[in-house]
């Protein structure tokens, strides 16, 4: 597993290895805008000053696989596929009166390091993955993002990310000793780059995906689905649960649910895995934090920032109702929330 230098200033890092160093995607119009460029045949990123780069939060220990075993016998595997940044105007995004776009264009400070979370369960019926992370090849191939022009400014301006391969989530299963062809289920949150871009590896699973975000002129990036790629669109006709009027079953033991929780893209869906004692509720980017799911504020670059703040109330009335852990893609706290079963407390 990669290990990450937190010494280095975060004014400029350079890679020096394949190994222990950190690399940095610039890319495109931010390379162009922050000096990045190609150094010793290495991607180097260079900000142009002390504010304006992210603080690497990064450790040896924070990339290794989670594992917990539920009451109910399941694993659920933590895997994160490295770390995303964003500008800090992008991260409390509140889209009012057309002004947002502008505040994250002229914000010169990036949040801290973000995890890029992905999500296995091994479940009885099938193992079913959320969410299948970041791939590498945001940092190794330059022109990843050119292939859609429309959100290739949005990617190479407002967000940086740091992974290698071995990050990516097929290595991490494999270590796992799962095989992604014995995935039945692949369920995508939403088709941001940072949580489809393993999709690739999962040829032989159903992939369920919102049809609305898979029908959106952006946001997602179509050029880079797998040739493959026939998803099941989810449909949302199964019955209810407090704060969720319309779910849709996933398993036959009616244990995993998918449920709408649209706002930071059209059709964003999250993941219920309900058990006696307490819900796994894998929320995507419904939030970027439990903190932002508490006070309803909006994140990222929200489509619909008020439609937003009503899932974030369905979830917190969900919650309200049953123990729930809460486990947003990009949440810092996830991990230790999961492998301590802290619930929400409201
Ligand atoms: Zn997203």
């Amino acid at each position: 597993m990669n290990t990450y230098n937190t010494s280095q200033s975060p004014t400029r890092v350079k890679d020096r290895s394949r190994r222990g160093f950190l690399k940095l995607f610039t890319g495109g119009v931010a390379a162009s805008v922050f000096g990045g460029g190609v150094v010793g045949g290495a991607l180097t990123y260079w900000s142009g000053s002390q504010n304006a780069a992210p603080h690497p939060l990064v450790n040896a220990t924070s990339l290794l696989p989670l594992t917990v075993t539920t009451s109910g016998g399941m694993h659920i595997h933590h895997i994160q596929t490295g770390y995303v940044a964003v500008k800090r105007a992008h991260r409390s995004y509140e889209g009012r009166d057309g002004t947002g776009i502008a505040a994250i264009i002229t914000d010169r400070g990036w949040t801290q390091w973000m995890p890029i979370s992905a999500w296995v369960i091994e479940h009885p019926e099938g193992v079913i993955v959320i969410d299948t992370g970041e791939t590498s090849r945001v940092i190794s191939d330059i022109d990843y993002f050119n292939c859609d022009p429309g959100t290739n400014f949005v990617y190479t301006s407002f967000l940086r990310f740091a992974l290698q391969p071995d990050d990516e989530i097929l290595p991490q299963m494999q270590q796992l000793g799962i095989k992604s062809a014995e995935v039945r289920w692949v369920v995508q949150t939403h088709l941001h780059s940072d949580h489809m871009g393993g999709l690739p590896g999962f040829k032989d699973s159903e992939i369920i995906v919102s049809e609305l975000d898979y029908s959106a002129s952006t946001g997602p990036l179509p050029c880079r689905y797998p040739e493959w790629l026939s998803p099941t669109f989810s449909r949302f006709d199964d019955g209810s649960f407090p704060g969720f009027e319309h779910v849709m079953q996933l398993t036959r033991a009616a244990d995993v649910f998918i449920v709408p929780t649209p706002g930071h893209s059209p059709g964003h869906q999250s993941v219920m895995l309900v058990e006696e004692d307490v819900t796994y509720f894998f929320a995507g980017d419904a939030s970027f934090d439990e903190c932002q799911m508490l006070s309803g504020g909006t994140a990222g670059i929200a489509s619909q920032p008020a439609v937003m703040r009503q899932s974030l109330s369905a979830i917190r009335t969900y919650a309200q109702s049953t123990p729930t852990i809460h486990l947003p893609s990009h949440d810092h706290e996830s991990r230790d929330r999961l492998q301590n079963r802290s619930t929400v407390q409201i």
